[in-house]
């Protein structure tokens, strides 16, 4: 399997030389050449297999350069009960018959993105001790990516996470999740300002592009083709448990932010998973639900994103979107880098009209949005009707699904984050607290590890510098 851009400007890569990198040269997404095809005989064989094999059956059709035993010792350290609480690694919580939620939120830091960020922990270590390297990973995070990514790297060898989050604006909870950890390679970086601040910093420090040579700075972002990859095993291992014979089809309902998670879901019906429907879900943040109702893509700047109670999604610019849009323009790189020179120059692209909107009802999306209101009511119904406590998150997703559901077809929600990282609109659903799952009770009360800044990048280098050389 070989990798290129869906801009045209990469001569096609191996999965092990575009899995440390970001955007392709030219500023494109990296797209396997054509996806591996899952006719009816292979569906049948995965339908009975562990979360470990399916991942590995998956897996090494992406990564086919990295030696079968070295691919399987990784998803094996990666997926244990262990870590995600269960043999099943996203157990199917069957509400009623014919709907269901995945549940994908089990592992250590209780938010789906653990699944992908997990192994690439150790994919990451794999390939910089290949090449005997280091990799600094600079990131901004403003709730789940930068736990997710600082539990994923914590004591991997030759790899530091300098993580930068807006001082005081995270959930304690969150912000206790990454400041307790006291590993050596890890530093949290409060900073005196605004994620957006957080994220400029990351941007300037990207931008140097000799300090980012010379100190190896890379970053660990929802436009990683391995995090996608590691995505679709959920999907074909919810399908089936969901399903009793692969003549059956099923509709996912997918809390969306950055295009990420459904975008897995997208290549695994290109797969051929029989999906019927990729139901996308946003919050009042609705730029993706519009492309979908009207096929116009408008993304949105900083001051008309608004903050809600379903603050993971709260994007208004979704960088794995491109990845679809190259699909649908049946690979067309020239396409995609002209709609994308609007999109990067803050404007807009509609396709309403033209013979590209037509096809997009041949990729099984549909959409809607949700609100907080709608949020606080979905996560009182499905307590009360079936005993299941969601976040809001997931909230969104149900409630937007339960709009597209077809009698017939099994709709699965995924569960993207569990409710203890939500605890303010929980206790607005249901008046009180939600139970923490063993381990976490005393968390906002253990030691923190981290340093406050001003939001100037060059302070922030300065401390890099200090860093790396001291170890
Ligand atoms: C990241 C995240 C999302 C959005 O996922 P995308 O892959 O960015 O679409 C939804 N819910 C939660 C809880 C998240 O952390």
């Amino acid at each position: 399997m070989r990798y290129i851009s869906t801009r045209g400007g990469m001569s096609p890569k191996k999965f092990s030389k575009i899995l440390l990198g970001g955007l392709a040269p030219d500023g494109g997404l990296t797209m396997p050449e054509t996806y591996p095809a899952l006719g009816p005989a292979e569906l049948e064989t995965l339908r009975g297999m562990s979360y470990q094999q399916l991942a590995f059956e998956i897996l090494s059709r992406f990564a086919d350069d990295i030696p079968a035993a070295d691919l399987r010792s990784m998803i094996a350290r990666t997926y244990t009960a262990g870590s995600f609480q269960s043999e099943e690694i996203t157990p199917l919580k069957t509400l009623e018959p014919g709907l269901h939620i995945l549940r994908l939120s089990n592992g250590p830091t209780l938010a789906f993105k653990d699944i992908a960020m997990q192994l690439l922990g150790n994919l990451f270590e794999y390939a910089l001790e290949k090449k005997d390297e280091e990799l600094n990973i600079l990131g901004a995070t403003s709730g789940d990516t930068g736990p997710s990514a600082e539990y994923a790297m914590r004591g991997k060898r030759g790899i530091r996470v300098f993580m930068l989050s807006p001082q005081g604006k995270m959930s304690r909870f969150q912000t206790a999740q990454m400041f307790s950890l006291q590993d050596p390679n890890i530093f949290n970086i409060a900073v005196r300002g605004v994620f957006d601040d957080c994220q400029d910093i990351v941007k300037a420090v990207s931008n140097d592009y000799a300090f980012k040579q010379r100190y190896r700075i890379g970053t660990v972002n929802s436009i990683n083709w391995a995090r996608i990859s590691a995505q679709i095993v959920y999907y074909f291992k919810g399908y089936f448990a969901a399903t009793r014979s692969n003549a059956e089809q099923v509709s996912f309902a997918v809390p969306s932010g950055n295009f990420g998670n459904i975008c897995a879901g997208h290549v695994a019906r290109m797969m051929g998973l029989p999906i019927r429907r990729l139901i996308l879900a946003t919050n009042e943040n609705e730029v993706l639900d519009e492309f979908f109702r009207t096929g116009c893509y408008r993304p949105r700047g900083a001051s008309e994103t608004v903050d809600t109670s379903s603050p993971s999604m709260d994007i208004s610019k979704a960088s794995n979107f491109e990845r679809f849009i190259f699909d649908l323009t049946g690979r067309d790189a020239a396409k995609v880098k002209e709609l994308w020179q609007a999109v990067d120059n803050g404007a807009a692209f509609d396709l309403a009209g033209t013979p590209l909107w037509e096809k997009v009802k041949d990729f099984g999306f549909v959409s809607g949005t949700g609100n907080h209101a709608a949020r606080i009511a979905i996560i009182r119904k499905i307590r009360d009707q079936y005993g299941v406590l969601v976040d809001p998150h997931t909230a969104d997703g149900l409630k937007v699904g339960l709009g597209h559901r077809e009698a017939g077809v099994p709709l699965i929600c995924l569960e993207t984050a569990l409710p203890v990282k939500f605890s303010e609109s929980i206790i607005e659903a249901i008046g009180h607290e939600p139970a923490r799952p063993a381990g976490y009770e005393n968390l906002e009360s253990l030691p923190q590890r981290y340093v406050v800044m001003n939001a100037d990048s060059d302070a922030v280098k300065a401390f890099i510098v200090e860093k790396v050389q001291a170890s």
